[in-house]
């Protein structure tokens, strides 16, 4: 029998209830039990494909070609749980599924409604998101209670209770204990508010995940516990962490949230929740010394969850070298007006991902200064067709090379769509999406640090490197380190001449983990730390004008 945990949210957003729900989720694995992990999004959009990051932040890409909500992606970095689409439902997804049934007249003539014909689907949708074998599934509802757009998903797993053994269920709310800096209290009534709105709705929270900046006291634990009808002692405090997000599965832990939800759903109590290789890490992260600093250079810099998997990989291959990774966030823009003068001190520069133009010259100008200057540089996506379009028109002296997206009649398209997809104007899910096989050429660096002959990587872009450009790019000595075989297309680039100069075509962040860093940000950052040991000079220049 599956046993489900709903994790809700309550007071305000961005309250870390994915970060939370991924803890969990890590927690029990660490106590023998196969998780499975989904998120529910009260939004309309089907998918977050199609949203800017500035409403969302980074769009978080399955192997199965998904694309999915950020959380999805402290999910993948905590747990093994196995996501694919069925991991990621809006109000977008269950009414477009609902409204093509109704065209089909698989209603029979009745009044379609939001009770019980979207909340069936809800109920569906997440029996879907349970892989074979699962013991708890979690899943974790967006948004605040209170909204209106949650209403039916909040309805939907009430029924879903209701429907089951009591043992089988159960609710955890995630909360705000503000604090008063003026009258120095921290105040539980938003908290017993936004409790009240569950139970009105019928669903009392099991547990209830108190975010608070200040420690919690027990007089105050137990006035929520009377006032939001849930026992004392599951009333846990989740304090702001002082030193990294690493620390809240052991945190959690220490409140007893691990026996809490073990005794609720009747899962073996006396087992010991092994987190010593987790311990054993952030004891290391604590006592790293070394440091290095990487430039991130990109259009959403102000954002920091527009490139929230990037930040993460680096901080990950940070803990695989034992040293600590700085981040520099550099506008695009303010690069292309100010210079190299943004990237004194750096030991590596970073371009991620992106569409349109603004800031793309930018970073291309920044790709040059790390060529020239063997300051170690990793592109990813847009970054790697960046560095593509660099070399085109600074080593091979092709003026005016580009990418269609930007120039569709450049005189020199390096970066190009490829003739298959031409033509395809709708704008959701018609990328190359999800997982693609790439071969790794003998030889190079790429095949060095991934240790194997091929490797599966994330993709999610329109545009493709050019095979026309492919042999000149290759004499001048850009080389092709990876290639999706199938259709020939070049995956990986480097500059065996430099230190670290990689680009790759994929999303090689979305298959990080704390405890196992992804191989190209490893040696991006061993590169990166090399040059800081150096104090700050990488040598190649010398060995570019040889
Ligand atoms: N805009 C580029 C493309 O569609 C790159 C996409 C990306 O960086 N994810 O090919």
């Amino acid at each position: 029998m599956v046993k489900h945990i709903f994790v809700t949210g309550g007071v305000v957003s961005s309250l870390g209830k994915g970060l939370t729900s991924a803890a969990l989720g890590m927690i029990l694995e660490r106590r023998g039990l196969k998780v499975s992990m989904q998120k529910l999004d009260p939004y309309i959009n089907v998918d977050p494909g199609t949203m800017s990051p500035y409403q969302h932040g980074e769009v978080y890409v399955l192997d199965d070609g998904a694309e999915t909500d950020l959380d999805l992606g402290h999910y993948e970095r905590y747990t093994n749980a196995h996501l694919d689409r069925h991991s990621n439902y809006t109000t977008g997804k269950i009414y477009s599924g609902v409204i093509a049934r109704e065209r089909r007249g698989d209603y029979l003539g009745s009044t379609v409604q939001v009770i019980p014909h979207i909340t069936d689907a809800i109920k569906d949708a997440i029996l879907k998101g349970v892989a074979p074998g699962v013991d708890v599934a979690i899943t974790e509802i967006g948004g605040t209670v209170g909204d209106i757009e949650s209403l039916p998903f909040i309805e939907a797993i009430r029924q879903f209770a209701l429907e089951r053994a009591s043992s089988d269920v159960m609710f955890i709310h995630l909360t705000l204990l503000p604090y008063l800096r003026a009258s120095g209290e921290m105040k539980t009534k938003p908290t017993q508010q936004s409790v009240g709105k569950l139970r009105e709705i019928g669903i009392q929270p099991d547990v209830l995940i108190c975010r608070t900046e200040q420690p919690l006291s027990d007089e105050m634990a137990r006035k929520i516990s009377l006032f939001c009808n849930v026992r004392r002692e599951s009333v846990i405090e989740e304090r702001d962490v002082e030193f990294s997000i690493y620390e809240v599965p052991l945190m959690l832990v220490r409140a007893g949230i691990d026996k809490i939800i073990s005794r609720r759903l009747h899962l073996p109590v006396e087992v010991e929740t092994n987190l010593d290789d987790w311990r054993a890490m952030i004891a290391d992260m604590r006592a790293t010394t070394q440091s290095c600093e990487i430039a991130v250079v990109g259009k959403y810099i102000q954002l920091h969850d527009a490139y929230k998997s990037i930040y993460e990989a680096l901080s990950h291959a940070g803990i695989a070298n034992h040293c600590k990774v700085k981040l520099r966030k550099v506008r695009a823009e303010d690069y292309y007006e100010q210079g190299s003068i943004l990237l004194d001190g750096v030991d590596g520069v970073l371009i991620p991902g992106g569409f349109g133009e603004r800031g793309v010259e930018g970073k291309i100008r920044a790709i040059q200064h790390a060529r020239e200057t063997g300051l170690p540089f990793f592109g990813i996506c847009l970054g790697m067709q960046c560095a593509t379009i660099e070399y085109a028109r600074n080593v091979l002296g092709l003026e005016g090379a580009n990418t269609e997206e930007l120039d569709p009649r450049c005189p020199h398209p390096v970066i190009h769509v490829i003739p298959e997809n031409a033509g395809v104007e709708q704008k959701g899910a018609t990328m190359r999406l999800g997982e693609y096989r790439c071969e790794l050429v003998e030889g190079t660096l790429a095949r060095r640090l991934y240790g194997s002959s091929q490797v599966l990587e994330r993709h999610r872009h329109r545009y493709e490197y050019n095979n026309e450009y492919r042999q000149k790019l290759e004499r001048a000595g850009l080389v092709t380190a990876g290639l999706y075989a199938d259709k020939n297309l070049v995956e990986i680039v480097e500059l065996p001449s430099h230190p670290f100069f990689v680009g790759v075509q994929f999303h090689p962040e979305f298959k990080s983990k704390p405890l196992r860093p992804h191989p190209i940000f490893a040696g991006f950052v061993a590169a990166a730390l090399a040059h800081a040991r150096n104090g700050g000079r990488s040598g190649v220049a010398e060995r570019t004008k040889a």
